[in-house]
């Protein structure tokens, strides 16, 4: 085959895998219309290769465009995206000569009508060629005084964390009560996006799984707010706290709000104070709370200093989902290993301490609180509360049943992709004098 006919062969499986991941259309069927274009069965053999390979090794690819990608491509990029995978395909597990499968994918991007991101596709690929795509397992380059962390922490569990938070996460959209519930949502999708695949988890009452690349904004009522997208994880911060109607309720570290919306969701009647530090971010919490249809006090304060907010009421419940390492959401978010250093550590953990003692004072007798990270490294988790609870008597641990994963000290800690979900740590604690 030569260079110039190469060019829409690799055009035609962008196309393809477009259509197939981004679209929901059918593999079979799209092959189906595209092969018959092709007159050298070469070419057909070679787009039907580069379209299986890319949608085996999807995941990977995108892992590896993530952190070589300044700025994730945009919802339009669909078509680009897939031709990128092209390009990996064939210089990864089909082992084309590099040279053609790069001018000629390179030149597939002017067919594509993307003239202007030739030299981004070209660099990409140049990229992969020269360090190669990981392979899958340990491919995520964890840094190795975080890897070695792990591996104390885990033991043997370390290497299913490192090969699952190399897979891509499943989609998790939470279901707003006050509109609807997820079997009934479940329908709608069914008769409005049926190429979508969509479950429901015995672990979540308001929870939906989707396992289709579907664009957010395509979902049906995702604008009127029946819908938000929040990873199975966190949706259980909300049964883990379980407020009594009508409580009074702080959410200490709010931002960008999506717990403070379904606490809200399940309980209109709550009366939420949502924090953060950052007034930046704190304005997403009100655009959260006003897609929802939700009402709280929002407040730019550091909750580690309660003088200078708190009116001396005591609260019922306190959601203490503190800043920390992100090191369960590393499947979501893998540019985290390329910014963490492991000084943060003991500054996150300094941070995570000072919070606790701030806000346990301000609860009422029998109140509870309810520590959260979505970090998988013990010292944020099970160990900062033993410590907290050692020093303060006052405070005792309530338990939570598997559900909410391993046993972990006085807390549980879910692993990355257990029950499809990712890491994540929860404590319950009550105050008891
Ligand atoms: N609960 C949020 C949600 O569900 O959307 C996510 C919270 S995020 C894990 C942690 C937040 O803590 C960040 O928005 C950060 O700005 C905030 N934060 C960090 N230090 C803080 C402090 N001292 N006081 C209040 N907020 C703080």
């Amino acid at each position: 085959m030569s260079q110039v006919a190469g060019a829409p062969v690799r055009a035609l499986a962008a196309r393809v895998l477009d259509a197939v991941v981004h679209r929901g259309r059918s593999l079979k069927a799209e092959l189906a219309n595209a092969l018959p274009q092709l007159v050298d069965t070469r070419d057909r053999a070679l787009t039907e290769a580069v379209c299986f390979t890319a949608l085996r090794q999807r995941a990977r690819y995108d892992q590896a465009l993530s952190l070589w990608m300044p700025r994730p491509l945009g919802a339009r990029d669909g078509e680009l995206r897939a031709l990128l995978w092209v390009g990996l395909a064939q210089l990864d597990e089909l082992a084309l000569p590099p040279h053609a499968a790069l001018s000629a994918t390179v030149e597939a991007a002017r067919l594509l009508r993307r003239p202007h991101q030739a030299g981004m596709v070209n660099a990409l690929l140049r990229r992969a060629q020269r360090e190669g795509i990981a392979a899958a397992g340990a491919e995520l380059a964890w840094p190795e005084w975080l890897r070695t962390q792990l591996r104390q922490a885990w033991g043997e569990q370390a290497e299913a964390i490192f090969e699952n938070s190399a897979r891509a996460a499943p989609l998790w959209l939470r279901v707003n009560r006050e509109h609807s519930t997820p079997s009934v949502y479940l329908q709608v999708l069914a008769e409005e996006l049926p190429e979508v695949q969509a479950s429901l988890s015995p672990l979540l009452a308001d929870g939906v799984r989707i396992d289709t690349h579907v664009a957010v904004s395509a979902l049906p009522g995702f604008e009127q707010g029946v819908v938000s997208v929040q990873d199975g994880s966190a949706q259980q911060v909300a049964d883990a706290l379980r407020p009594a109607i009508g409580a009074r309720v702080l959410d200490a570290c709010a931002a960008p709000g999506g717990k403070a919306a379904h606490l809200l969701e399940r309980d209109p009647s709550l009366q939420l104070l949502a924090l953060d530090v950052d007034a930046r971010r704190l304005r997403r919490v009100q655009e959260t709370l006003d897609r929802v249809g939700a009402n709280a006090r929002t407040l730019a304060a550091d909750a580690s200093t309660p003088a200078a907010w708190w009116d001396g009421q005591p609260f019922d419940a306190i959601l203490l989902d503190a800043p920390c390492s992100a090191t369960g959401v590393v499947r979501r978010q893998p540019d985290i290993l390329l910014h963490r250093r492991e000084s943060d550590i003991d500054a996150l953990v300094a941070t995570q301490a000072r919070l606790l003692d701030a806000l346990w004072p301000l609860l009422k007798p029998g109140g509870e609180l309810l520590y959260a990270t979505c970090s998988i490294l013990p010292r944020e988790n099970q160990h900062q509360i033993d410590d907290f609870l050692a020093r303060t008597p006052a405070m005792r641990a309530q338990p939570l049943d598997e559900s909410y994963g391993h046993a972990a000290g006085s807390g549980r800690q879910r692993l990355p992709g257990e029950d499809g979900m990712d890491g994540f740590f929860y404590a319950r604690l009550r105050r008891q004098d």
